[in-house]
């Protein structure tokens, strides 16, 4: 897991914050094209790790932000 900074409820949620390259798969440390919030932690995932854990987190997250498409653009 990241230990990104703590999110209490009065922080505003950066859900449309880009994702970089800094930005890691959870799962595998490949760069992260995917990010799900949830519960107030943010959970990150690379196109392959994303595809594998969508359809089981996507019931649960309040946000799914993917930029996988961007591997597809060149
Ligand atoms: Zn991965």
């Amino acid at each position: 897991m990241t230990t990104l900074t703590n999110t209490d409820e009065t922080a505003p949620v950066e859900e449309e914050r880009p994702l970089t390259a800094l930005d890691r798969c959870d799962s595998c440390g490949s760069q992260a094209y995917v990010r799900a919030t949830l519960g107030g932690s943010e959970l990150l995932f690379c196109a392959h790790h994303g595809n594998k854990h969508k359809e089981k987190l996507l019931p649960l997250v309040s946000s799914w932000h993917d930029e996988s498409h961007k591997l597809y653009e060149r």
